[in-house]
């Protein structure tokens, strides 16, 4: 596919077989010094998947204002309609404005995060800092990348044959954001990164804090009448994941260990989807606090997106987690040689 216009070079060492290498800094050491930088170029590349996300959004309003086909909904009236009024643009709308801006939030939260845990100067403030900006690192990168290429990928849709085409510019988004579940670690080792390392941090201590969080945002949201149902269905989810991780890392131990692992990907996706939520209830709930005040379209909205996420997205989890608890064997039981018979 290829990301045009990007200074991207590939270095061959050893083509001619006399290749030397020189041994900067202390043995061994390397790694640690290489994951300084890749953390946060990780997060740097979710938040790349992110900006195409609502690159293309912006671009799929703007065209489904603009473009005219079909009769407006329920009529058969001769005149042509903006196709933002047909139901299935609208709702895919509103499916990549939810996830754009739960992305834009989970990036901004963990870069906040990063900040505190450079300027505090309270050891225990700095770890715990630290901590959520480890186990959050793989999901900033796995998830918003996957997500900012799918609402690319929808956003090519709104626009129909035309979203197909160089001249128009969400094809050239979906091209740049596919990189990202590549890069710097590809999303399958991300999901590992999260299963295999980051749940377990501290016994679980991290990944226990992180939910104290989201719980503590979806309580405050509870409180507001017009919220309460929304954060409930928020809060719900949050038990499904963490039920889950308990039984997933349970399984690691037993003869399902390699049925577990496989599901790495899977489990990054619900907690990404669970994060959204946590992400979306926190904005709605500053949001009503400002309704009434300048601009007010901006909080209702806000407040409508957090909402349809909460009861139109979010409960997909379900069966998401359904798959997994199934157990299924048959990954177990295909052999190489069974997947050439297609
Ligand atoms: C445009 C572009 C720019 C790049 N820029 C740089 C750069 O600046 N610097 C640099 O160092 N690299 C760069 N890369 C390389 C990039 O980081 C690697 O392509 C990437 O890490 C994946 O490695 P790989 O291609 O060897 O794939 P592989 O590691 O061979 O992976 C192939 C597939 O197997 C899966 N897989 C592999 N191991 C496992 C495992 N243990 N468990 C589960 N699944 C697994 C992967 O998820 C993937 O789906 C760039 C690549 C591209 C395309």
């Amino acid at each position: 596919m290829g990301m045009k216009g990007s200074a991207t070079a590939v270095l061959n060492f050893g083509d001619n077989g006399h290749c030397i290498a020189e041994l900067l800094g202390p043995e061994r050491k390397g790694i640690q010094v290489m994951f300084h930088m890749m953390n946060e170029q990780r997060i740097l590349v979710g938040m790349q998947g992110m900006a195409q996300a609502g690159t293309a959004y912006l671009h799929a309003l703007n065209f489904a204002k603009e473009r005219k086909q079909g009769a407006a909904f329920g009529t058969r009236s001769a005149e042509q309609t903006a196709i933002i009024g047909h139901p299935d643009v609208k709702r895919n709308l509103l499916w990549m404005k939810a996830y754009t801006e739960g992305m834009r939030a989970l990036i901004f939260y963990t870069m906040y995060c990063m900040d505190w845990e450079t300027v505090t100067l309270n050891k225990d403030e700095k770890q715990k800092w630290h901590d959520l900006v480890e186990i959050l690192t793989p999901v900033c990168k796995a998830y918003c990348s996957d997500k900012g290429f799918e609402t690319c990928v929808k956003a090519i849709q709104i626009h129909g044959g035309y979203g197909y085409c160089h001249e128009y510019k969400v094809e050239q988004c979906a091209r740049d954001s596919k990189i990202t579940s590549i890069y710097e670690g590809t999303n399958a080792i991300q999901a590992l990164d999260l299963f295999d390392r980051k749940i377990r941090m501290k016994q679980g201590a991290a990944f226990a804090a992180l939910i104290g969080n989201m719980k503590a945002a979806v309580e405050e949201a509870q409180a507001i009448a017009d919220l309460t149902p929304y954060a409930a269905e928020i809060g719900k989810g949050i038990t499904a994941m963490e039920y889950l991780t308990t039984e997933l890392l349970a399984a690691t131990t037993t003869d399902d260990s390699f049925l577990a692992y496989s599901c790495a990907s899977p489990y990054l996706e619900i907690v990404g989807d669970v994060v959204m939520g946590w992400m979306l209830i926190w904005q709605a709930t500053i949001a009503s606090g400002k309704l009434g005040k300048d601009d007010d379209a901006y909080y209702t909205s806000k407040i409508l997106t957090a909402k349809f996420y909460a009861s139109s997205l979010l409960p997909m989890v379900y069966g998401k987690i359904l798959a997994i608890r199934k157990n299924d064997r048959s990954l177990l039981q295909m052999t190489d040689a069974l997947f050439g018979h297609a």
